[in-house]
């Protein structure tokens, strides 16, 4: 038997993120990567445009997240977070406090932004529970939101997109309203809340929360919507009864040019979920913060506890990069450096915006859309982008961008221009 090369075994045994094993697009083995480089195997260069999918947002293999990790590594990698406890996880927490909504005051770590969903979901329906309202147990939200691939996270994405069809009745029926309409630069029509309005008046004896990715549906479509839509939607929460989840695992740590996106309208959630750039995109880590109110209610539920207790909680070496890249980010001027890649890619994607295959162009923060009126040609395009030296992943109808906020002028020049050639010479590759 010959042996197979190490592309050949990937191809043929490892499962990438939604990929067919039976007709597997290629990938691209990386050596290396520091700053905004990716480095592959063969020697090519790429200029990062997509930060590990919203990560790594001081760019790879930074020095200090390193010390942090090495710092660590020689104290303890992990310890059982059941009856023991650690500097990492207390310092992040300070941290976190002070940087999150002033109503939130307890964390809990998991591994993922997928689990952090999870316990989300799990202490709202232990609050309702404890408050002798268990018919409180069911989820409203919009179309065109992403929240994850565990199976409740998944319940709570949009159906289209997360193929809920194919799942059946294995999957629970939650109550979806149409995705905001209203853009985030548009003027507000409360006309845009009102499907909202009508499902709370109808089923909020049944439901536990609302839970939206706050300002920027990610990857359920990349739109930006109205600070309005999230203020009136607290209203219905407050009025109906519902309690509000707001996922910021994408828009977390300065995207979208603020630290978090509820700044974005002032609402403070009932339950909050971070992730992804919490750790600068070094190790997976999440957490799940939530008021003192809602806290107490569920320990004074009948199980008395939250029922919800990962193996590797609160992970130290997690825990120490992440307080290291939040310090990071705190310690710089922020602020700027997005308004200067917002700038960059709003002067560089505009132009994409008068080709009749372009349906739209639109930038927020760190983040750059170029949404097109037809399904993309995900293998020819890639391949595309690698050979101008830029890593881009596209997918559905949508080309976009979110680079390491460490990006330099040129290397986002050099991105941005590979961008513009490939789409403005995309019209007759579209499939
Ligand atoms: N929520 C949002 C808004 C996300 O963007 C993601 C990841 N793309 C998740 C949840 C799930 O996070 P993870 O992939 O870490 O489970």
């Amino acid at each position: 038997m010959t042996e197979l090369t190490d592309l050949e075994f990937d191809q043929q045994h490892l499962w990438h993120p939604y990929t067919s094993m039976t007709q597997p697009l290629p990938c691209f083995k990386v050596k290396q990567a520091y700053g905004a480089t990716i480095e592959l195997d063969d020697g090519r260069k790429l200029v990062d445009g997509m930060s590990s999918w919203w990560c790594a947002i001081h760019g790879y293999n930074h020095s200090e997240l390193n010390q942090a990790v090495k710092e660590q590594l020689e104290k303890m990698s992990h310890i059982m977070f059941g009856g023991l406890t650690h500097d990492p996880a207390i310092q992040l927490g300070r941290l976190l406090l002070e940087i999150t909504p002033p109503n939130l005051s307890k964390i809990f770590y998991a591994d993922s932004g997928s689990v952090a969903v999870e316990v989300a979901l799990k202490m709202a329906v232990q609050y309702w529970a404890s408050k002798e309202q268990p018919q409180k147990n069911n989820f409203i939200t919009t179309r065109s939101g992403y929240h994850g691939d565990t199976w409740n996270a998944m319940s709570v994405c949009d159906p289209v997109t997360g193929m809920h069809q194919i799942f059946g009745t294995s999957l629970p029926n939650r109550i979806f309203v149409s995705a905001p309409k209203i853009g985030f630069y548009d003027e507000w029509n409360q006309q845009d809340i009102s499907e909202l309005e009508q499902a709370l008046a109808q089923h909020h004896q049944t439901i536990a929360a609302f839970i939206i990715e706050p300002i920027v549906q990610g990857a359920g479509g990349m739109r930006f919507y109205h600070p309005e839509y999230l203020r009136q939607a607290k209203l219905l929460c407050e009025k109906y009864d519902v309690l509000m989840i707001f996922d910021e695992i994408a828009t977390g740590f300065g995207r979208t040019g603020k630290l978090f996106a509820w700044e974005h309208a002032q609402v403070e959630p009932d339950i909050m979920c971070i992730g992804k750039a919490l750790t600068g995109g070094y190790m997976t880590l999440s957490a799940t913060l939530t008021s003192t109110d809602i806290a107490e209610t569920i320990s004074q539920g009948e199980a008395g506890v939250f029922m919800h207790g990962p193996t590797f909680m609160a992970n130290p070496l997690a825990c120490a990069v992440a307080l290291k890249s939040t310090e990071l980010l705190l310690s710089q001027n922020w602020q700027e450096n997005i308004l200067r890649v917002e700038r960059k890619l709003r002067q560089c994607l505009v132009q994409l915006a008068d080709f009749n295959h372009v349906q739209n162009v639109r930038v927020l923060g760190a983040i750059g859309v170029i949404e097109l009126k037809n399904n993309i040609d995900m293998k020819s395009l890639q391949q595309q982008f690698v050979d101008r030296g830029i890593w881009v992943r596209p997918f559905g109808k949508l080309v976009y961008v979110m680079p390491p906020y460490v990006i330099r002028d040129d290397e986002l020049a050099f991105l941005l221009k590979g961008i513009v050639d490939v789409v403005s010479h995309m019209q007759e590759q579209v499939v």
